[in-house]
Formats: structure tokens, sequence, C-alpha cells
């Protein structure tokens, strides 16, 4: 791959967060008691806090400002009025309700979509899609090129449907039985990679044939929008906004957590086309959001989310946004350290197996690489891999991931080249002494959702 320089933020800093500065030895102590779980450390305890890049954003100037101007009117919040208007015109959607973030715009919609006996089918499905899916009865079919399953390919869409296996599954399960085809932009669990144009289109034709509908989950759409322009040729001259618009053109429903690519701490969106189904939307919202004029939001955090679906879908922010991953990609690159290449929008998923090729899936390999990241500077990332998966409900035993990925995900507008520098530093230092490095085993564990409240101890 090519050394990429690091493209320069397009902001300057006005008011800053001053991080806690603590030492090796503070850090060995902090992670034992938190018995080797990231989750329970206190984020005074971590340096570079790579967890998330969900609500994690840096708001402007102008979104402050507009915090102050909030309407927190019950009915009518001018904020509400804003919100509309801007995200129709960025997603050219007729109908849009605000929710308080993505996976309530997911219990709001799916129920109506899903019901016992139906399948929906994803290019890959987020947990709490997959959750919301499960939880009206239906069940979840991830449908990802195999391209994805390769962390050393170089595929330019690494996040797109596989088109001839969802014509499969449509003909075998019955289209009457598909209630839905979720398109995730960019593919988040495959590792923040864009899925093409081109490829959204046919899924699109796909599911016109059949009768089915089409919904988008667009927490990083702008950031896929930015994938799109950058390496379809069709699309170089074209602005983020017209792809944006031709994008949600294939979508007859959107979710949208807007902590993501709309910078806001909080905030979601859910978009229709059919009046009809657009009353029965407006109705759950009442029922479990809040009136629809602000939707389980603060009225400044309406005015907030107004204001960063701009700033999220300009094209000099993404630059240097998708830059950083990119610049993490190109140094690791280097130093031989394997990730999901080519680089993702949001986050890099580092190949702990190829890191640690000593320590079998059962002893987490991801995780410990976690760990070490945490000792060596502060870096606080987390395990998506067998560690994340969890036990076989029936047998109770060890379930293996396809991949063992230690996730790094760069919050917006946060962290500097220097911090990014520290990452990478970081990386290699560990790989020096990586055969040295010990695997982990679990000492309590809760039966769901494991990863967020287990204990660990060394091997
Ligand atoms: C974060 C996310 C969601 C859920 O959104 P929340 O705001 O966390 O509720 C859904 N889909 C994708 C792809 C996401 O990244």
């Amino acid at each position: 791959m090519m050394k990429r320089t690091y493209i320069a933020e397009p902001f300057r800093i006005k008011s800053v967060e001053p991080i806690k500065m603590t030492t090796k030895a503070e850090r060995k102590k902090l992670i034992k008691e938190a018995d080797y779980n990231l989750f329970a450390l206190d984020s005074e305890a971590v340096y570079i806090d790579l967890l998330t890049d969900s609500g994690t954003g840096a708001m402007s100037l102008h979104q402050w400002a507009g915090v102050m101007e909030g309407d927190e009117a019950y009915a009518g919040a001018r904020g509400y009025r804003k919100l509309i208007k801007n995200a129709k015109e960025i997603f050219g959607f007729e109908f849009i309700q605000p929710v308080h973030q993505g996976r309530a715009a997911e219990k709001v919609l799916l129920p109506i979509l899903l019901k016992e006996g139906k399948f929906a089918i994803s290019n890959m499905h987020f947990d709490t899609t997959r959750a919301h899916v499960e939880i009206a009865g239906a069940r979840a079919i991830d449908c990802v090129v195999p391209e994805a399953l390769d962390t050393t390919s170089k595929f330019d869409f690494k996040g797109n449907m596989d088109n001839a296996r969802l014509e499969q599954y449509i003909s075998e399960l019955g289209k009457e039985n598909i209630g839905v085809i979720i398109i995730t932009v960019t593919n988040n669990s495959a590792g923040g990679q864009p899925v093409s144009m081109q490829n959204i289109r046919e899924t699109h034709a796909i599911a016109r044939k059949n009768g089915i509908p089409v919904l988008i989950d667009a927490a990083r759409c702008f950031e896929n929008a930015f994938f799109i322009k950058e390496r379809e040729a069709e699309f170089h001259k074209k602005s983020l906004k017209d792809i944006v618009v031709e994008m949600f053109s294939y979508g007859d429903f959107f979710t949208m957590s807007a902590k993501k690519d709309a910078i806001v701490n909080m905030g979601g969106l859910l978009g229709a086309r059919d009046k009809k189904v657009f009353e029965v939307i407006k109705q759950r919202c009442i029922s479990f959001e809040g009136f629809v004029t602000y939707g389980g939001l603060s009225g400044r955090d309406l005015e907030a989310l107004a204001i960063g679906l701009f700033e999220g879908i300009d094209e000099d922010f993404l630059r240097y946004r998708v830059g950083q991953m990119q610049y993490i990609g190109a140094k690791l690159e280097e130093a031989g350290v394997a990730y999901q290449s080519p680089a993702g929008g949001h986050a890099i998923f580092v190949d702990a197996q190829k890191m640690l090729p000593h320590i079998p899936y059962n002893e987490f390999p991801a995780q410990s690489l976690a760990v070490e990241l945490y000792i060596e500077a502060g870096i606080r990332g987390c395990d998506i891999g067998s560690y994340m998966l969890g036990n076989n409900p029936d047998t109770l035993e060890q379930l293996k991931a396809d991949f063992e990925f230690t996730r790094l995900a760069v919050p917006r507008r946060v962290y500097t080249q220097a911090h990014l520098d520290v990452i990478v530093d970081a990386l290699i230092e560990i790989k020096k002494r990586a055969s040295k490095i010990k695997g982990y085993k679990i000492i309590e564990e809760p039966p769901i959702l494991r990863h967020f409240s287990a204990k660990l101890a060394p091997l």
C-alpha cells in the first residue's frame, strides 16, 4: 500500500479536555483491579479511548451555539422543524422521525416489518439490529461477500452484500417470508467496510423484483458516500450530497444512529416513504420515545443534530476523518502489523490472531492484545472475537469466532496525529514482545453479553 501522509485537520481547537496521565505501573494495577475487563475501567484511567466512535465525537462551535438556542417546547419546537428540513434535504426522504438513538428507530420500525416465521437478510446485522429482529420473533441472516473474511485482501468494497447468495436465500426461504433486506452502510461488523453504489443498485433490483422492502441502516452513510466517491469511477466528480441521495433512493426506510456520522452525543432518525406506514411509525414513536416533535430528544439535541448532519457530510471533514484510519493503516502495514485492510471508515480492526498466533481462540487473543494496549500506553480498545462471541447456549462450550479482532474505534474530531502515533508505536512495541504475551481465562461471567461484565485472569 502507498504510504499515506496525515491529512491535516480542517478545524482548529477552541476548547480542550485535559487527560490524566498514568504510568505503566499504575495501569498494571488498575487493569488488575478491573479484572482485566476494559469496560470496568473508569474513563479517567484511560489516555486514548478507542472503545467506540459512537456519541464520542467533538461538537463544533455551531453545534454548541445550537444547544443554547434549543427550544424545549413539548410540541412544535423550532429545532424539530429545522432538523426535518435539513434531513429531508440530505436524505431525500418524504417522512422523517427523530428518535433518541439508532436502536430506538429499530425498536419502532422492525416489528412493523417482521414477525415470527419471517427473516431479515443483511450484508451484516449490527448487534442491536439483530436483537430487534429477534425480539420481533424473526431471524437474522448475514450475507456479506467472501472477500470480507480475508483480512489481507485489498478488495475496495468488503462491506458489499453477496447478491448471488441473497437471491439463493430468497428462493430457498420464499420471498413472502423475507420481511426486509437491510443494507448496513458502512458495514460496521466487517470492519467499517464500504458498500459500493453498484452493489446497492443490484440489491435494490433484487428486492424490487421480489416485492421485499429495503431498509438502509445508515449510521455511517457519509463515510460510505466518501468511499464511493473515491473508489467508484462514476462518482469521482459527484457531490457527496448527490451520492447520499442516490444511495437513499434505493431504500424504502432508513434508520440512523446519529451518534456516529452526524457527530452528536445522542440522537437518531427514522425515515419512511409510505404515508400510511409513517402514521403507524408516529404512533409507535409516541408510545416508546415521546411526542413526534421531540422523539426522545431534548430541544437542544435536535438543534445539535440539525447542524451536525451538514458537518458530517462535509467533504474536507470526511477526507481528514477517513484519512486518519488510512494513516494508521499505512503505518501498521509498514510495521507488519496485520489488520482488516484496506482501513475502514471509523476504526482499525487489528488481526490479533496474526499478532499472537500462540494464543488459541479460547484464551482470547484479541482481549489479550486489548489489555496489552492499555498497559503499554493507556489505550482502550475492545475485543471483537471469541471473547465477545461467548458460549454455545446449549452446550455452554466456548464458540470460535471467524476473526480475533482488537477494534480501535476513533472518535470524530477528538484525537490528533500525535495520538495516532502513540497508538501505532504501542502496537509496534507489543509486537516485539508478542511471543511472551499470555492468554486469559474467564473466572466469572453472566449468561448473555458477557464481555461487558465478565471477570478475567491471566493464564
Ligand atoms: C451504532 C449502530 C446502531 C445502533 O445505534 P445506537 O445509536 O447505538 O442505538 C445500529 N446500526 C449500526 C450499523 C450501528 O453502528
